[in-house]
């Protein structure tokens, strides 16, 4: 199940070109990601998908155009490898070519990401795949460009458990590491 809605947290449109990376999240990992927040036009923060434990996915962001999710660039990033490798300029905001989506943890970083939600993130990340299918080649830890205020996003849950690799082995998505 989808819901789309219309967020004025985003730019419009994608003038630098189309989506590099998709770029995985958890609210644990440092955004509360609540709907009420992501249609704040005080909040300045957003995603392009929210996915629930149960396999809910929110629209807010069209893909066509930029959320606001992970554009802080931190030291000792990976991302600058990643843009360098896709031929886009390394300073560039992460947030002007990148796909963002947040997933449900109930405010606990080591809580199981469900079949429901693995499968519901998947099909999202197909979507935006579908449509950028040459250019979107990486599959991206939020910890990958920020890693000093956000290790931990999306954390152990994703990582460790394995559902991140399955993640990129099933979109056929490059990682930079983990
Ligand atoms: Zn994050």
């Amino acid at each position: 199940m989808i819901r789309r809605w219309r967020t004025t947290n985003c730019w419009v449109g994608r003038p630098f070109g189309p989506p590099i990376a998709f770029v995985l999240h958890t609210q644990a990992g440092g955004e509360s990601g609540t709907v009420a927040q992501f249609l704040s036009s005080s909040a300045q923060f957003s995603a392009h998908y929210a996915v629930d434990l149960e396999g809910t996915i929110e629209c807010f962001v069209d893909p066509g155009d930029r959320a606001w999710a992970n554009g802080i660039l931190e030291p000792g990033n990976c991302w600058t490898a990643i843009a360098a490798d896709c031929g886009v300029d390394p300073t560039l905001n992460p947030n002007q070519v990148t796909v963002s989506c947040e997933t449900e943890d109930l405010g606990d970083h080591h809580r199981t990401v469900s079949e429901r939600q693995f499968q519901a993130v998947l099909w999202a990340a197909r979507e935006a795949k579908r449509r950028y299918q040459h250019s979107l080649r990486y599959l991206v830890r939020h910890a990958d460009i920020s890693p000093q205020s956000r290790a931990n996003c999306p954390g152990d849950r994703w990582i460790a458990s394995g559902r991140f690799q399955a993640l990129a082995d099933a979109l056929g998505l490059k990682m930079v590491s983990t």
